[in-house]
């Protein structure tokens, strides 16, 4: 099917083009007006979502907050004005997004009578893992809406609410509510400051533009509270999630004079620590603080046992993170991005590696 280009936002301040080589945002960038919301745009996709009664919202697989946060805020906003979402995740919620007022209520059960289909920060239907079959077997006879800010975007909808100069899907939300006429409640604003909290890493990415603070301030006066959801959503830790960064991050090694760091973790790893995957939240970040480093990146197990491997990647602005992983398949941001690799880890690693120089030069 074919998207409405009339309804994609194109991007007007990309975030990522204003960053110094310290990662700080040059004089001048603070100056440039947010990217406005674009009113025409908002209200094709408001009339879009005011013509349907069931619309069903979908979250990507391995949940963040900014997926989760901003299809929440979505839906109550979608309620308020008196039809009936559902908000659906192929994978359960992490513990550290069960603070968002309504998180209970994402599950994983198709309603059979959705008359509209809204994917929320999705840049790729694979990314819904099992749900991309049912999203094809729904599409039929239903519009599918996507709103997402990711630079690796397909355009797959319909009708497509892409800003690639948002830092996350929250703001677009933000701005979207707006022009659907809703209040921002306190509830709501806790979704949307969620997203952009996650997707800024509380404001440390390269992408913290004062779009993701303006509207980050809004929502404070909406009731949302920055310090609490930083602690929940990224700095408090299970001590099994201390134990697994240990393991993981005794694994690290530095290549190419210093400017990649690499680590992984296994399912043993996890075993050992009595761990999950999500316990890894964080790492890459950390090995990309690392003096000197252009590209970090974490292997994470999966399910296929060490032979299939997770890449979280973080990059500098000397590396396109979309670019490297490309070949692999894979996607997101030019800072963050992340692919599928097949195993065993040395083999993930090299590949990387070798992309790594392809791109950048030994
Ligand atoms: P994370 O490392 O936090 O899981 O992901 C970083 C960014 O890359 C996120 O925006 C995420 O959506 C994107 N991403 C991670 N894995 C994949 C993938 O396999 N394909 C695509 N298209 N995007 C991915
Ligand atoms: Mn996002």
């Amino acid at each position: 099917m074919n998207s409405d280009p009339s309804v994609h936002v194109q991007a007007n301040l990309d975030p990522d083009e204003l960053d110094a080589p310290d990662g700080s945002v040059v004089a001048g960038a603070s100056s440039a007006p947010p990217s406005a919301p674009d009113s025409a745009r908002l209200e094709a996709v408001v009339a879009v979502l005011r013509g349907a009664t069931r619309p069903l919202l979908f979250c990507h697989r391995s949940p963040d907050g900014d997926t989760v946060g901003s299809a929440l805020a979505l839906s109550m906003a979608l309620q308020s004005l008196g039809s009936a979402p559902t908000v659906v995740c192929p994978d359960p919620l992490p513990r550290s997004l069960l603070f968002m007022p309504a998180s209970e209520a994402v599950g994983t059960t198709l309603p059979r009578d959705a008359d509209l289909l809204v994917t929320v920060d999705i840049s790729d239907p694979v990314l819904l893992g099992p749900m991309c079959a049912d999203l094809t077997r729904l599409r039929a006879g239903r519009t599918l809406l996507n709103i997402d800010h990711h630079a690796s975007d397909t355009e797959y909808g319909d009708v497509n609410l892409v800003d690639v100069s948002a830092a996350s899907t929250a703001e677009i939300v933000y701005d979207l509510i707006g022009a659907l006429g809703v209040t921002i409640d306190r509830p709501m604003a806790t979704g949307l400051l969620t997203g952009i909290i996650n997707d800024t890493h509380s404001f440390q990415n390269s992408n913290s533009s004062a779009r993701a603070l303006t509207t980050a301030a809004a929502l404070v006066d909406a009731g949302a509270d920055p310090s609490g959801i930083s602690h929940q959503l990224l700095l408090q830790r299970r001590p099994q999630a201390a134990l697994l960064w240990g393991q993981a991050l005794a694994t690290m090694r530095l290549d190419e004079q210093g400017r990649v760091a690499s680590a992984e973790a296994t399912n043993l790893m996890l075993a050992q620590c009595q761990a999950e995957v999500t316990d890894l939240d964080g790492v890459v970040e950390f090995l990309r603080g690392i003096d000197g480093v252009d590209l970090a990146f974490l292997l994470k197990p999966t399910a296929d046992g060490d032979s299939h491997f997770k890449a979280s990647i973080r990059t500098t602005e000397r590396v396109d993170a979309v670019e490297l992983t490309a070949p692999f398949g894979g996607g997101g941001h030019r800072r963050a991005a992340g692919c599928d690799l097949a195993g065993p880890a040395d083999v993930a690693r090299d590949a990387l590696l070798q992309r790594y120089r392809e791109l950048v030069g030994s």
